[in-house]
């Protein structure tokens, strides 16, 4: 798939922005603070309805202003297809086709996006947080039902929290009713990332093996909270782990396992990959992002479109050569930089917009 257009209003820098892309490469290139991430956080916005950079949408709306709007016309095998944003102080519109979206299952995963920036190099070492966060974030644009899964799921978990929290006499019967309906929801959102992480290891591996010249194979690993050893009984332990967890969630007043305790965990060679060095941790993240775009394609049918941010200079010339070669001929790609010397082994056909001040300019 490919973004064919985007018009941005009063986005961060960006009073008032509408430009046309290459259905392959095109590259921001400006000094520093001129609106390169911006724009990328604008697509991705338009993709997943949430920025990659804070969780306060407010401070998307540029500083004069009280509201802003995403535009995007973007092609699918299944056709054109026109999206927008509209965030205001009554909340966010999300239109496809022209047509509010009431549900956000029904919204996201209609344009999809992988992202690749300096951020991802925390995905391994970093806190448990931020790799539920990669699986949500790309099972959300695989799967529809994920989506309301998780949503599902979150909702019973902040409902049982408020319970624990708003009573010192807990009604055990309560508390089973609701942990019923969280390891019902939770048992299929760990089932979904189970085969997300199963497929995502067996093209994650073949790209790790590729570019460590036959050396390493990786393994990724779902560390579930619940302990369970056929997921036919998944269910069951979960409501059973909740139960004889009781006395410590009821005196913590939180809930202490699930799946937003859950973990992925990643090793080369069978050793974990905390141990690893720093050329083999990069090559890791290159192989997964190169995963997560086949698996994309597998999944939907469609290519997502790949935004790399900043990461070009991160990666030395052999790993930016392994990017490039390997995305695909049909994978519409952007890349920010500061200069067109840090980046090697380009193709000819590529389109450079010039970023300055919240304008920016084709070549
Ligand atoms: P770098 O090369 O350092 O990564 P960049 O070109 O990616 O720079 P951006 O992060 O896209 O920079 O843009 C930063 C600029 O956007 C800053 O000048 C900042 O003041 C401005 N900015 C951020 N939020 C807003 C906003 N809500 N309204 C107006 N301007 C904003
Ligand atoms: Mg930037």
């Amino acid at each position: 798939m490919w973004l064919e257009r985007i018009e941005l209003t009063n986005y961060r820098n960006y009073k008032e922005l509408s430009t046309d892309f290459s259905a392959k490469l095109n590259i921001f290139i400006g000094q520093n603070a001129q609106g390169k991430t911006n724009v990328i956080e604008a697509i991705y916005f338009l993709a997943l309805t949430r920025s990659h950079r804070t969780r306060f949408d407010k401070e998307l709306i540029n500083f004069d202003e009280k509201s802003f709007t995403i535009s995007g016309l973007v092609h699918r095998t299944s056709g054109k297809l026109p999206l927008d944003i509209t965030l205001t102080d009554k909340g966010r519109v999300c239109k496809l086709n022209h047509l509010k979206q009431n549900k956000l299952s029904d919204y996201i995963g209609k344009m999809t996006v992988v992202l690749f920036a300096p951020e991802d190099l925390q995905l391994i070492k970093g806190s448990p947080n931020l790799r539920r966060k990669f699986m949500d974030i790309d099972l959300g644009q695989i799967k529809p039902l994920y989506l309301s899964d998780l949503s599902n799921y979150n909702h019973v978990l902040k409902q049982r929290n408020s319970y624990l929290k708003s009573t010192d006499k807990v009604d055990t019967v309560f508390l089973s009713v609701l942990d019923d309906q969280l390891a019902d929801y939770g048992s299929r959102v760990i089932q979904h990332r189970l085969d997300f992480v199963d497929q995502l290891t067996i093209e994650a591996d073949k790209n790790h093996y590729a570019i460590s010249n036959q050396l390493e194979h990786i393994s990724l690993a779902y560390q579930s909270s619940i302990k369970f050893t056929d997921l036919s009984t998944l269910k069951d332990n979960f409501v059973k782990q909740l139960e004889s967890n009781h006395q410590r969630d009821i005196f913590k007043r939180n809930t202490s396992i699930g799946p937003h305790r859950d973990d992925l965990t990643f090793a080369i060679n069978g050793i974990s990959a905390d141990f690893c060095s720093q050329g083999q941790h990069r090559s890791l993240i290159l192989s997964l992002k190169m995963a997560e775009i086949e698996l994309f394609k597998q999944q939907t049918g469609d290519y997502p479109i790949l935004l790399l941010d900043d990461v070009m200079s991160e990666l030395d010339n052999k790993r930016q050569m392994k990017l490039l070669e390997g995305i695909k001929e049909n994978v519409q790609t952007f890349i920010t930089t500061t200069s067109l010397d840090h980046l090697k082994g380009l193709p000819e056909d590529l389109k450079i917009f010039h970023v300055e001040n919240g304008t920016i300019k084709t070549d």
